[in-house]
């Protein structure tokens, strides 16, 4: 029980990789918020960490808007108790051909993936200096931001500030006893993927789909959630208490540099 008393908030908890942090962390005995734009989605994994046994609340959380991010903090932080961890994790991806990117697909792609991540930093970071305590920031940064994917160059310019900013907040934030560190998934099996593969199809891209990517993984396999979820643990347990600023890639081997 590595999280046994600690508060671990996780947007885009509904889904995919969130969703198996938030049950991965219930069960080390976090006190799982499970936050998302899906209130619906989220609902239903909190329900299901409950009735396995953890304690766990869903909100309805939009990540792009401060305004949500501070409520939300507000709600958990007033209900059950000042949050120790803060995961930002929702992203979204919607690929175009690198000629054809509008500056809507890009500012959308940015405002999800790497604002939020600022946003959610910054209010998290505030409510733990105003309380005098000690914070853990992890940001889902991806291999998209280590090397640009020309079918979805705004993601991977989102994931790459994804990695500044975990850079950034770790300096910023040092002082103030919080850490902040990220993770970097390769090719994960989630419905992210599922919708991906189709958008990628309708422009024509299918040779940059989820098999042509995880094609060529030394491990000889693309990642399922649950294997995002030691790392995430470790990072949000006191076990990784003397790591800020770093990126954890968990990818099977894709980029070796
Ligand atoms: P997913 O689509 O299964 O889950 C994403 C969740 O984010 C959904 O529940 C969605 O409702 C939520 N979300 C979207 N916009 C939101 C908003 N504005 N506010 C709050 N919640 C919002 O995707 P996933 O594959 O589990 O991805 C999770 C994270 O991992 C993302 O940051 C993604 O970029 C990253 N990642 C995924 C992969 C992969 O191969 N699947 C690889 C590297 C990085």
């Amino acid at each position: 029980m590595r999280l046994q008393d600690k508060v671990v908030l996780i947007t885009g908890g509904a889904s995919g990789i969130g969703r198996a942090i938030a049950e991965g962390v219930a069960a080390e005995g976090a006190h799982t918020i499970v936050a998302d734009l899906n209130f619906e989605g989220a609902r239903i994994v909190a329900d299901s960490i409950s009735d396995a046994g953890g304690a766990a609340r869903a909100i309805e959380m939009d990540v792009t808007r401060r305004r949500s991010v501070a409520a939300g903090l507000d709600e958990v932080w007033d209900d059950i108790g000042p949050v120790d961890v803060y995961l930002n994790n929702a992203g979204i991806n919607r690929p175009m051909k690198f000629l054809d990117i509008t500056e809507d697909n890009f500012e959308r792609i940015i405002s999800v993936n790497a604002l939020s991540v600022l946003i959610g930093t910054q209010e998290f970071a505030k409510r733990v200096i105003r309380d005098k305590r000690r914070g853990k920031v992890i940001n889902t940064a991806s291999i998209a931001g280590r090397s640009g994917f020309p079918s979805f160059a705004p993601y991977s310019a989102a994931k790459a500030a994804v990695i500044s900013l975990t850079q950034a907040g770790a300096r910023a934030l040092a002082a103030d006893g919080i850490t902040v560190n990220a993770f970097a998934p390769g090719v994960v099996a989630t419905p992210l993927w599922e919708q991906l593969d189709k958008d990628l199809a309708a422009i024509g891209e299918e040779d940059s789909g989820f098999a042509a990517m995880a094609d060529g993984i030394l491990l000889d396999r693309p990642a399922q959630p649950s294997d995002i979820v030691p790392t995430a643990v470790f990072l949000a347990s006191a076990d990784s208490d003397y790591i800020t600023g770093q990126v954890v890639p968990i990818e099977g081997g894709m980029i070796l540099t």
